[in-house]
């Protein structure tokens, strides 16, 4: 049972007073709300949480594996079998499947897109981030003339969707600044993306006004227990608030949103299955929405090189992202640098539909700017734009800069 609300507010708005205070808090905490949080209908958390907990993937078999993949479409037990340890020895049959739906919905088109980040300032304690308030980093906050050279040089190799992502932040004055970066980037720029802090749909409104169409927000693990464990403190210390993101951005007028689970955190299993709910549940709420997955796994980051995405190795991210491509055939499944270039090459029309070319992690580092911000994390593929444009045609898909106009 999730706890009372005003219960929950009351110890939310605690985890904002003392950095000491904040290792002190309980699972309460995470399911609470600061006052200035929207609360909306809780039901689609709890249905997820509850599957996710009930989920023992032991308990699936070959058996299951060979039904799930005569099954059309997939359903939620089928994705169960799909993405337990059975499936393992069944990559080649779930890689054709996958391949099936994937040319169904997208034929040989790669979306392309590029990250940009304007600010490595944050109010959060996530302890695998670079960009983690305590850590100590380079940070810089790029202003409105140099995000504009920013957006120019991107812009200058082709591309035509440009994801804007930040730090968290509890202070809303952060936001006009970020609506004036929509605003630069919708001028240059056939879709434009925000990928920052959990805002209130009004917010997502004002974006949305301001130029952005997509939404994405990583749950990180759908696990409230681990949760808690990685979000020591800060705004992203609300898990209830961020599940709730891709909603409240639905309900302010975004086109598309997106999900994830940062794969290595908790059981990838679990995690990968919250998150294929989460987007399906979703999409039946919202049917006009488009719905659009990332598969990150843990990487290294500046003070952080220790971190790794643990049992979450190259085959079973390759299982589960078939497997998100099976259970969600329209979704728009994203593959990010934090994996290598063969790994891409493999992935990208097989499941994947959309990928980042010309990655950089850091701030200010598209354009020639005197000033730079440290990386987030590290990246495993430094390819250009070009050269992933070239490998894309080569593997005979059709590279596309834009899948959505605005008329
Ligand atoms: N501050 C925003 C934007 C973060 S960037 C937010 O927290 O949502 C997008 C994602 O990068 C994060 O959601 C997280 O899943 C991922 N990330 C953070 N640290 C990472 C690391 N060390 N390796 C791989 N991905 C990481």
């Amino acid at each position: 049972r999730i706890h009372s609300r005003s219960r929950r507010s009351k110890r939310a708005s605690q985890s904002f007073v003392a950095a000491d205070r904040i290792f002190e808090m309980n699972l309460a905490d995470v399911m609470g709300y600061a006052p200035d949080m929207q609360v909306i209908d809780e039901s689609l958390m709890e249905t997820i949480l509850t599957h996710r907990q009930a989920y023992d993937e032991s308990r699936y078999t070959v058996r299951d594996v060979i039904n799930a993949l005569n099954e059309y479409p997939l359903s939620l037990e089928g994705l169960k079998a799909l993405l337990s340890s059975a499936a393992r020895e069944f990559l080649e049959q779930i890689a054709q499947r996958a391949k099936e739906e994937t040319f169904k919905f997208f034929g040989n088109s790669v979306e392309f897109f590029t990250p940009l980040y304007i600010s490595n300032y944050c109010d959060s304690d996530c302890t695998y981030c670079g960009f983690s308030a305590h850590n100590k980093i380079s940070r810089l906050k790029l202003k409105a003339p140099e995000i504009k050279k920013e957006l120019e040089s991107i812009a200058r190799t082709g591309l035509k969707d440009v994801l804007i992502l930040t730090g968290e932040s509890s202070k809303k004055r952060d936001l006009k600044y970020i609506g004036e970066a929509c605003k630069e980037a919708s001028a240059l720029f056939s879709n434009v993306g925000v990928e920052i802090y959990p805002l209130n749909s009004d917010e997502y409104a004002y974006l949305h006004e301001c130029g952005a169409d997509y939404v994405i927000v990583f749950q990180e693990t759908y696990s409230p227990q681990a949760y808690a464990k990685f979000h020591l403190g800060g705004s992203k210390r609300s898990f209830a608030y961020r599940f709730h993101a891709q909603e409240r951005a639905l309900m302010g007028g975004m086109r598309s949103v997106g999900f994830a689970a940062l794969l290595g955190l908790d059981d990838f299993r679990k995690d990968a299955l919250s998150t294929a709910l989460h987007a399906y549940l979703l999409q039946r709420k919202y049917p006009h929405a488009e719905i659009a997955i990332s598969c990150p796994r843990l990487r290294p980051a500046v003070n952080k090189s220790e971190i790794s995405p643990r049992d979450v190795d190259e085959i079973n991210l390759f299982q589960v992202i078939c497997a998100y491509r099976i259970f969600l055939p329209y979704a728009n499944i994203t593959i990010s640098t934090r994996e290598s270039p063969k790994f891409r090459n493999g992935v990208v029309g097989v499941a994947a539909s959309k990928i980042s070319a010309g990655v950089s992690t850091g701030v200010g580092t598209h354009s020639n700017g005197e000033k730079k911000g440290d990386e987030q994390f590290e990246i495993s593929d430094a390819r250009t734009v070009a050269q992933i444009y070239e490998s894309v045609k080569k593997l005979g898909l059709q590279p596309v800069m834009s899948n959505h106009v605005y008329v």
